[in-house]
């Protein structure tokens, strides 16, 4: 027990991005085990938050949005696919929300392969894109194969090449498994899916700012994510979606507005497809809540997305280690990959009646992450998580575990 705190006191002195932690704004809390479902804020995008209130939008006024804000979307896609997704220029923009930027880019893959009749996707994807594509398969008369996934580990690359043929339009799946925090294998489910001619699209969400992204180097067609989990956008912040260059030209987002038209302000009759990626935007753009992406990705940038991954393969084995010596003897089972190389950020322990725990861990400080029917999610963010912390937090919930039974 003792050598169990004495391990976090060491690796947190010899962790080198330990002083990130003094950049968010205090949480009155003992242990935030839940950045992989909101970050936390950073002061640096409070007072961001201010000068762009008083500053740009209060003093600038309706002049705002021809002194940079109808870049945002494009300039902060742009250094978000170099920051943290492996993305060269001109294929990622900020916008809309997950589930709006999913539609909008399923609807134009499964378009854009006409004939193909079939989207293959897993049983154990988050909601929003089981129902996205639901929607999708009945307004285009697509059929969905559904495979069907262990929730402890996730999508294997065998069961992907059982599953595509010619009649496959699309393939979907999540990067990071929001249940187990599985790492699927993306080049080698690429590379069977284009073996049969379809497309892929990956939701990136709980992955971005947390595990190193290739989307380039990866062969990824299309791809979603969120910016309020690992990458501390805020509550509602706009997602982000990349479209390979290669393919721009060819796909076409249903959601014609005037922000994704080649002369938005000429506002002229029919609708003309801007070129490159700016056909993926509809409307006005949500510049207020991209205004925190800013510091974000500052600060993604000065850590480096290889030095988050390391420091987030430190704090899951350490959660691993806390879960097996104190939490396994009392019932509970780890239901995430324990190889690092399919380990995402985040790790899912099981037990029933867990639920009943809530209340008090968070009546004594402590925040974890919970997936109904007994799930319950240890997420470390690493840049605002100490070793201490977690090991805080456990032992909070070994003692709560311990006095359930
Ligand atoms: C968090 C999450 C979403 C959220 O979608 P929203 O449109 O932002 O609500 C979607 N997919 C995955 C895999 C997620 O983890």
């Amino acid at each position: 027990m003792t050598d169990l705190l004495a391990r976090a006191t060491a690796l947190d002195a010899a962790d080198p991005l330990a002083a990130f932690r003094e950049r968010f704004v205090p949480a009155p809390v003992v242990s935030y085990l839940d950045g992989n479902s909101l970050g936390r804020p950073l002061e640096a995008t409070a007072r961001l938050m201010d000068d762009f209130i008083r500053g740009q939008w209060g003093d600038r006024l309706i002049q705002g949005w021809t002194d940079g804000w109808l870049e945002w979307p494009l300039t902060l896609g742009d250094r978000l696919g170099a920051v943290a997704l492996g993305a060269a220029a001109g294929q990622t923009v900020v916008a809309d929300s997950t589930t709006v930027l999913l539609y909008k880019l399923a609807r134009a893959a499964v378009d854009a392969r006409p004939g193909r009749r079939k989207v293959v996707l897993d049983t154990d994807n988050f909601p929003t894109d089981r129902y996205v594509l639901e929607g999708i398969a009945a307004e285009r008369g697509l059929s969905l194969h559904w495979i069907e996934t262990d929730p402890a580990t996730g999508v294997h690359p065998g069961q992907v090449a059982a599953a595509v043929d010619e009649d496959t339009a699309l393939v979907l799946f999540s990067h990071v498994a929001y249940r187990s925090g599985w790492l699927a294998d993306v080049p080698e489910i690429n590379r069977i899916a284009h073996e049969a001619g379809a497309l892929t699209l990956w939701d990136l969400c709980h992955s971005a700012g947390s595990v190193p992204v290739e989307l380039d180097a990866w062969g990824v067609d299309l791809a979603v994510g969120c910016s309020y989990k690992y990458l501390n956008g805020g509550p509602g912040a706009p997602a982000f979606g990349y479209l390979r260059q290669a393919l721009q030209a060819e796909l076409r987002q249903p959601i014609q507005g005037w922000m994704g038209h080649r002369a938005a302000f000429e506002m002229g009759p029919g609708y003309e497809a801007a070129p490159g990626i700016r056909a993926l935007l509809s409307g006005t753009p949500p510049i207020l809540a991209m205004v925190p992406m800013h510091a974000n990705l500052d600060m993604l940038a000065e850590a480096g997305i290889e030095a988050v991954r390391a420091k987030s393969l430190l704090l899951t084995d350490y959660v691993l280690d806390l879960a097996d010596a104190w939490l396994v003897p009392l019932g509970v089972e780890v239901v995430s990959p324990r190889d690092p190389a399919r380990r995402g950020g985040h790790v899912t322990l099981r037990r029933a009646g867990f639920e009943e725990l809530l209340a008090p861990l968070w009546a004594s400080g402590v925040i974890p992450d919970y997936r109904r029917p007994d799930g319950l999610r240890i997420g470390p963010a690493p840049l605002s998580t100490s070793f201490t912390e977690v090991h805080q937090g456990l032992a909070i919930l070994r003692d709560l575990a311990e006095k359930q039974r």
